[in-house]
């Protein structure tokens, strides 16, 4: 099979790789439905984090089951399954309190910007649908897997609550589908942080009611004006610099929270202002697996439509333009299909 292959900076080959076959008995094979390139793709790909050696990419999938090992119970051929990012036992102690991205027996899934893709531990994985996705259903589906249950993660971990005032930094899709998330959750009031007209229009479709283009000192300064020198009770923080997560921890009122999900670059923290600020801090790689039956239902019911973050949709032999699109912010997230 032919899979994404990212080689050093820029520089994303579609090409030849081993198909994947079981090889633990708790392993699914899955022929992939759609894939896509993710915002956290792109650090490697701008040479961010460095890369020494050829490396297959891909982290978001759903797909159909095709095989599954002689341990494999729950999960069955033919099957449509989403997973996350990492693979999870859900049945360890920290499995069972929610946080299965710091399962004890945890396997990062990298190669899924291909056709076929081994899931390791699928049961505990894989969570399937009613009945196999109707083709329209998959976008929403695959942002299942890793944005929208990192933007739903965002506001949980931000505490937002019916009529809570939620501030959301960062208009990537995870920023986006943290507006999503912020108004399923019953958030009165909230602020999108963004300067890019395409995506302020999509952050007020999925219930933004203001926008601040503003950035730094003058960007709090406006979450401060247009919360009465208050503050806001939840701040989603979706970026992971230090500018993002200043500009979060200054939005936030005392006792509020923030729910920080932007992969940290760079981010320091000072220990006293921290003290001084009263705020609760939460976050971390998303247990995208607690959230997947409910995000699921809520997009087998149609109740949510996250697949509308992909604005760009390319047949997999054209992963370097998906890349590029996003790299360029031509996209705001670009969808492979095999
Ligand atoms: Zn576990």
């Amino acid at each position: 099979m032919k899979g994404a292959v990212l080689y050093g900076p820029r520089d994303v080959r579609f090409e030849e790789r081993c198909t994947p076959a079981i090889a633990a008995p708790t392993d699914a094979i899955i022929r992939i439905s759609a894939s896509c390139v993710c915002g956290s793709d792109l650090w490697p790909y701008r040479g961010i984090n460095p890369i020494t050696q050829p490396t297959p990419m891909g982290h978001e999938y759903c797909g159909i089951v095709e095989e599954i090992g002689s341990a494999v119970k729950t999960i069955k051929p033919g099957q449509f399954v989403i997973g996350s990012f990492f693979a999870s036992d859900n049945t360890c102690p920290h499995c069972k309190a929610g946080y299965q991205t710091s399962c004890q027996h945890r396997e990062f899934v990298t190669t899924a910007q291909a056709p076929i893709l081994r899931v390791p531990l699928a049961d505990g994985t894989l969570v399937p649908t009613p009945e196999v996705a109707s083709t329209d259903l998959i976008p929403s589906f695959l942002a299942a897997s890793d944005v929208l249950g990192t933007g739903w993660f965002a506001a949980s971990a931000a505490n937002v609550k019916p009529g809570s005032t939620a501030v959301v930094v960062g208009d990537g899709a995870v920023g986006l589908l943290g507006v999503l998330s912020a108004k399923q959750m019953g958030a009165e009031r909230i602020i999108a942080m963004s300067r890019h007209e395409k995506r302020q229009k999509l952050a007020r479709e999925f219930g933004a009611a203001d926008i601040v283009t503003e950035r730094g000192d003058e960007g709090v300064a406006r979450i401060m004006e247009l919360t009465k020198g208050v503050g806001a009770d939840s701040v989603l923080e979706c970026v992971g610099t230090q500018e993002s997560m200043t500009q979060a921890i200054r939005s936030t009122r005392p006792g509020g929270s923030v729910g920080y999900v932007g992969v940290p670059h760079g981010v320091e923290l000072n220990g006293e202002k921290l003290f001084y600020s009263h705020i609760h801090l939460h976050g971390g790689p998303a247990p995208v697996r607690r959230f997947l039956p409910e995000l699921i239902n809520l997009i087998w019911k149609e109740k949510i439509n996250p697949g509308k973050v992909f604005d760009l949709s390319l047949p997999l032999d054209q992963v370097a333009e998906g890349y590029r699109a996003m790299d360029e912010r031509r996209a705001i997230k670009a969808l492979l299909r095999p």
